[in-house]
């Protein structure tokens, strides 16, 4: 039996708002314990709860950047449970009536562009954080009321590499809108995954569950792939699905069972008493989409039409707000996209990615980039020796120029220095030169060979070229 898999994924995504949700403490992370906290985000009874308006805000924003309607009156439920982290016994969400629904992104898996519906876009509190050690547990109430946005994906995602692209996508949105910074180590864009598999073919859906704690993109995927593993192997024993909530564990790679339908909680919601509905009129909505910035779809179809950019290269440079206005940047001073693109996605990126950093810590700007390529293009260095000189600046910080002076890296295209020891070279291999004038050719190979390494690379390679044709005859 050939079986598909059926994905639907829940992300929750911290808001970049300068208070919490219904108090006006700091959301400021990494704070020490409990030092960003009030009585009413540690719950203490008979307090109020007051709506943070930007919240509501970024949600609205969010919505409409995810296609969806938004809803003209909705409003906040209680969804009770107890945990030491939550210490009112109830968090603050949506339910029936959340802010945004029925909308989808596109994300593009082998070349084909793949629509993936949204259920629902609401918004909740966080909770705090429980720390364990040996021998005692600590309560951590700093992110307790933090603005939480739950986006519920339609169970549309058929494979664990789309529900990574699907991830990956709904981020790179998220930080173009600048409503969340999306860091998943920190915790600040989580994702749980729900799912089953069925039979090619079928109609129906499979009995689900939902994997929890994935703190990556490569979490995301791994935990699907084993989970869809596990299902198979349980049905093809004749065996049967429990619906159940499970773990990634990312050191074994495996899921483990936290809690099955019987254990699940029975949340009781009912509609928030002490806030007022949410009523949104439409000139809010509509200053909000005209407030909207370029999205990263519509980035990418502008770049591949204005700058004649292939696909490829234009997804990439698109993949961030900073990485396009970087590019950009560079093409105010340099009019060829294709060659700021190459040294971008080559060298800048290659470096980057060696130190875990992100665009926004280049220490190359845009400008000291430029700079360098015109030294190329006026033969000052080698396209060679400029990779060298990238990684200088890049290490040091200092201007292309300043380092070629330093390190004396001046391209040598001075005809009487270069003739000079093209002729010493001509004389210490006399064999060489009789063979290649008896017609092995291939030889000029090994003459511009030699050049390059008497000037360490220096030379102009289309002067020795020219030169060494001029010589050799
Ligand atoms: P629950 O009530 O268990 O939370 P929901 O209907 O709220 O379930 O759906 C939660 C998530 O699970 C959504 O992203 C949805 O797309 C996905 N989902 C629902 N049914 C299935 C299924 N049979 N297989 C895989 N994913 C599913
Ligand atoms: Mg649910
Ligand atoms: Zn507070």
């Amino acid at each position: 039996m050939r079986y598909e898999a059926v994905i639907g994924l829940e992300v929750h995504a911290q808001l970049l708002t300068k208070s919490k949700m219904f108090c006006g403490c700091s959301t400021k992370f990494g704070e020490p314990p409990n030092s960003q906290t009030c009585p009413i985000c540690i719950g203490m009874p008979g307090v109020l709860p007051v709506m943070n308006k930007k919240a509501i805000e970024f949600t609205i924003k969010t919505g409409l950047a995810l296609n969806c309607s938004i809803a003209s009156y909705s409003r906040f439920a209680r969804k009770n449970y107890f945990y030491p982290d939550l210490p009112k016994g109830y968090q603050i969400s949506q339910y029936e009536l959340p802010i945004a629904t029925e909308g989808y992104i596109e994300i593009v898996v082998n070349g084909k562009i793949r629509g993936i519906g949204i259920t629902r876009v609401h918004l909740e509190e966080d909770a705090g954080k429980n720390i364990h050690e040996i021998g005692a547990s600590h309560v951590d109430l700093n992110r307790a009321g933090v603005p939480l946005m739950e986006i519920v994906s339609k169970p549309d995602i058929r494979s664990p590499e789309e529900a990574s692209e699907y991830v990956i996508k709904l981020r790179s949105i998220l930080r173009y809108l600048d409503v969340c910074d999306g860091n998943m180590e920190q915790g600040s864009l989580r994702c749980d995954a729900n799912v089953s598999i069925r039979p090619v073919g079928a109609e129906e859906f499979g009995i689900k569950t939902e994997i929890k704690n994935m703190n990556s993109f490569k979490h995301v995927r791994q935990a699907l792939e084993y989970e869809i593993k596990r299902q198979k192997d349980i049905l093809e024993e004749k065996g049967k699905i429990i619906q159940q909530t499970r773990l990634w564990e990312p050191e074994q790679g495996i899921t483990m069972s936290m809690r099955t339908k019987e254990e699940a909680h029975d949340y009781r919601y009912f509609p928030e008493p002490d806030l007022v509905p949410v009523v949104i009129d439409m000139a809010w909505i509509d200053e909000i989409r005209e407030g909207l910035p370029e999205l990263p779809h519509i980035k990418r179809e502008r770049f591949v039409k204005d700058y004649g950019l292939p696909e490829y290269d234009s997804d990439l440079l698109t993949s961030t707000k900073e990485m396009a206005d970087y590019f950009e940047e560079c093409l105010r001073h340099y009019r060829q996209p294709k060659v700021i693109s190459n040294w971008i996605m080559g060298e800048l990126m290659r470096l980057l990615n060696l130190d875990n950093k992100e665009i926004m810590e280049c220490p190359i700007r845009p400008q000291q980039l430029v700079d360098m390529l015109r030294l190329i293009d006026e033969d000052v260095i080698s396209g060679k020796i400029a990779k060298t000189v990238f990684e200088d600046m890049y290490r040091t910080g200092k201007a292309a120029m300043a380092i070629v002076k330093d390190k004396g890296l001046l391209q040598v295209s001075d005809q009487d220095e270069l003739l000079k020891i093209i002729d010493g070279i001509i004389e210490e291999n006399s064999n060489q030169v009789t063979e290649y004038k008896a017609g092995k050719e291939k030889l000029f190979g090994f003459f511009v060979g030699q050049v390059m390494k008497a000037t360490h690379g220096k030379a102009n390679p289309a002067m020795v070229n020219e030169l060494l044709k001029k010589r050799l005859g």
